[in-house]
């Protein structure tokens, strides 16, 4: 579904990805950990090219992300993205938010558009929240909005750039709930996250980063109780 070969950027002189090969299969997850700055939003953000490739193949969804001849909106519509802050439009109803782009980039009418908002908004717990606005929604709603959102463009891949990092603790755990109900029904998903208890029950594979390179990639049982690299023995031991 994903496939990272010996791909390379720069932004100017710094080198945020060095030589990363990587392979993620359809209904995989898998999550991403590593020290501050070591290039895994940016490796995210290549997957539906935010971000643009110095070099390398990079192959999503049978689509060359590192062609610049390739229609990346089309691209982009396959893959839902939840960020760290939800970046809902603060003048628009939760429903409103979801219909969006349905309506705009995927030319459904506001009655479909609004029966599929409202079937994932139930997805996510939060149906009675439709007509509000998010300001009137606590953060792990908000984010859940965001899922749904994601959810309603119906990608094949979901990815994930800290999205409980700026929620209040109590509500972490709504939020990882859905993740992890997703996960469940067989979604592709990439996943950068700081909770390594979602990481060690969710993840089908974890990626370790640092310094932009993949320093190690293992099952979530052997990593988290016998990581191979020292770098990833000492985040370990700072993180847990
Ligand atoms: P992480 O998500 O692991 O914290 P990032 O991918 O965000 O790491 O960033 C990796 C490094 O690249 C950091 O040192 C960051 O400062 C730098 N960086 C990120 N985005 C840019 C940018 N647009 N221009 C220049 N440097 C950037
Ligand atoms: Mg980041």
């Amino acid at each position: 579904m994903i496939s990272f070969r010996q791909v390379e950027k720069y932004y100017g002189d710094f080198h945020v990805l060095n030589n990363i090969n990587l392979q993620i299969e359809q209904g995989e997850v898998v999550v991403v950990v590593g020290p501050s700055g070591s290039g895994k939003s940016t490796l995210l953000r290549c997957i539906n090219r935010l971000e643009a490739l110095k070099s390398g193949e990079l192959i999503v969804n049978d689509v060359p992300v590192h062609d610049k001849k390739t229609d990346f909106n089309k691209l982009r519509r396959n893959i839902g993205m939840v960020f760290q802050h939800f970046n809902l439009y603060p003048h628009k109803k939760v429903i409103d938010n979801i219909t969006l782009a349905p309506i705009k980039v995927l030319g459904l009418s506001r009655q479909e558009a609004e029966k599929t908002a409202l079937y994932y908004l139930d997805k996510v717990g939060i149906q009675e929240k439709a007509q509000q606005y998010p300001s009137q929604l606590s953060g792990g709603q908000q984010q859940r909005v965001a899922i749904a959102r994601g959810l309603a463009m119906k990608p094949e891949i979901m990815l994930f750039d800290e999205p409980t990092s700026a929620l209040d603790p109590e509500m972490v755990g709504e939020v990882l709930d859905v993740m992890k109900a997703l996960a469940d029904e067989g979604m592709t998903m990439v996943v950068v996250t700081h909770e390594m208890g979602f990481a060690r029950e969710v993840a089908d594979r974890i990626v370790f980063m640092d310094k932009g390179q993949i320093i190690e990639e293992s099952e979530p049982e052997a990593f988290f109780t016998e990581p191979r690299e020292e770098r990833a023995r000492l985040f370990l031991k700072r993180v847990l």
